[in-house]
């Protein structure tokens, strides 16, 4: 199938062109028809398999046809886009600036952790298409600056992380606000019960679009598994990342703490690194990412919901410093690279206190991943000298175990760590934060000062595509021979 077939106006065929798309994804083929037409669409898909344009190209082709154009000001709002993150809203944004570019029409992001004016300035002048997170779209909307009284769309993006980040009440609160005449799509990664039951109250007769079930990995992901110590795990990752071939490494730890040890034990190996997780400001972590985009940053060192919505290309490793304790996130997690076809490989570290993780991990994903026996870090080996630069040798230390004790609690890190210990029962001494994320833009006592604006911006340099690059072969893979035959993957569908 190509785009022409499609049926999409000439100005976004255009676009899409310019992007250098030549074939639409699957979820692309089966939710643009129907949304085409004004349908409502339950989309089951993740980030990396062309969902925003699945949803953007629709929503832009109904926007522009068959109107007059609509006043440069005072532009009521059509459509709007709620979704979990700052990062993804930007991203969208940024579709809706390639995809649209030659359609007149106008779109604007807000979020938290910026001023509030400029937004209220972009909110007065009026948009066709708003992207908002949830709590500044409340508190925008409670000061009266909102109104859906031209609502035709509606796009909730990642449904199953406003669950994770506690956000699923603001959700309903928004919804509620909406005209019920109007067209909803949307997605979701997984489609966990509560999730179910939300999108059964607002969806009417949905086409259902599934591409990529739950719980499989990418195709293209090259999965291995280091057993070893959590003292030795920086050791281990310095070791590794001594191959040229990790030209870009995204490195997810569990904590911010552990985010920002990570990073600097990097940089005093001599390998560029930045933290980027939502302690830090909005200016913090654009300068981090803008660093690993244009390469000037090997390593970004995340916690998940900051690398949630993250899409960079070529991210050659996705590297486990500490696994997850959700499934699912691993599965989130290893699929930033691999991305749009591209090949890439995840390494994941399993000290002893993970091996619970790691069991829940190969249970979802329904296969094992291979383990690396042969390196110098492994569980029960003493520790040999570092070769790297100015590294020192490692003692034997309580330092991960501290991070995670009670007493030095991460508060926020992440709402999935709830969603977890209501599955697992949680690690010792685990991060026990209940309050909201404040990396989803909330804190614990009230609304945090949210706020900035974006209109229509420049799309990134980095376009959307990259090759992606396969590691060198690491250490040597284990003989199998110990492990019982896996039972058959669920595979994600090629689209490329
Ligand atoms: P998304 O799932 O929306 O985050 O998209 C993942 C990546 O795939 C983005 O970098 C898009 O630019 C890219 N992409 C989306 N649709 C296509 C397509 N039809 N052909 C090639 N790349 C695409």
């Amino acid at each position: 199938m190509t785009f022409d077939e499609l049926k999409l106006s000439e100005p976004l065929l255009r676009a899409v062109k310019a992007e250098g798309y030549t074939t639409p994804t699957p979820i692309q083929q089966r939710a643009i028809p129907p949304a085409l037409t004004g349908q409502d669409v339950l989309g089951c898909a993740q980030t990396g398999t062309g969902k925003t344009a699945a949803f953007a190209l629709p929503i832009l082709h109904r926007l522009s046809a068959g109107r007059s154009p609509p006043p440069a000001q005072g532009r009521p709002i059509r459509v709007l886009v709620l979704t979990p993150t700052r990062e993804l809203a930007s991203q969208i944004a940024d579709s809706f600036q390639a995809y649209g570019r030659f359609t007149g029409l106008s779109w604007a992001v807000i979020f938290g952790g910026v001023g509030q004016h400029a937004q209220e300035q972009t909110l007065r002048r009026g948009v066709d298409v708003l992207i908002a997170t949830p709590g500044r779209l409340l508190d925008l909307m409670g000061q009266g600056l909102v109104s859906y009284k031209a609502l035709e769309v509606f796009v909730l993006d990642e449904a199953d992380r406003m669950l994770d980040m506690g956000f699923i009440h603001d959700v309903k609160r928004i919804i509620s606000a909406l005209p019920p005449k109007r067209q909803t799509l949307f997605f979701s990664a997984t489609m966990p019960p509560e999730i179910q039951s939300l999108a059964q109250g607002i969806l009417k007769s949905p086409v259902r679009v599934e591409v990529t079930p739950e719980s499989t990995t990418a195709e293209t992901v090259e999965q291995k598994m280091f057993f070893v110590e959590r003292e030795q795990k920086r050791h281990l990752l310095v070791h590794l990342l001594g191959d040229a071939s990790i030209r870009r490494a995204l490195v997810f730890t569990r904590t911010k703490h552990g985010a920002n040890r990570v990073a600097k034990h990097l940089a005093s190996s001599r390998i560029s690194a930045e933290a980027i997780h939502g302690n830090k400001s909005q200016n913090a972590r654009e300068r981090a990412l803008g660093a690993f985009k244009d390469g000037s940053c090997r390593v970004l060192v995340a916690t998940d919901i900051a690398a949630r919505g993250i899409d960079i290309e070529g991210i050659t490793h996705v590297i486990n410093f500490d696994l997850p304790n959700i499934p699912e996130s691993y599965v989130h997690r290893i699929g930033r690279t691999g991305r749009a076809g591209a090949v890439g490989t995840a390494l994941s570290f399993c000290d002893g206190e993970e091996r619970a993780y790691l069991r829940d991990i190969e249970r979802t994903i329904r296969r094992q991943v291979p383990v690396m026996a042969d390196h110098p870090f492994r569980s029960g080996q003493s520790a040999p000298v570092p070769s790297e630069p100015g590294e020192a040798r490692p003692r034997p230390s309580n330092e991960g175990r501290r991070h995670n004790s009670g007493g030095q609690r991460s508060q926020g890190e992440s709402q999935g760590e709830g969603r977890h210990r209501r599955r697992r029962g949680g690690r010792p001494g685990g991060q026990g934060a209940s309050a909201r994320s404040s990396e989803g833009h909330r804190g614990s006592g009230g609304r945090s000062s949210e706020g900035s604006s974006r209109g229509p911006g420049g799309r990134s340099s980095e376009g959307h595509r990259g090759s992606g690059g396969r590691a060198a072969a690491a250490p040597a893979t284990a003989p199998a021979a110990s492990r019982p035959t896996p039972p058959p993957v669920r595979t994600a569908p090629k689209w490329l």
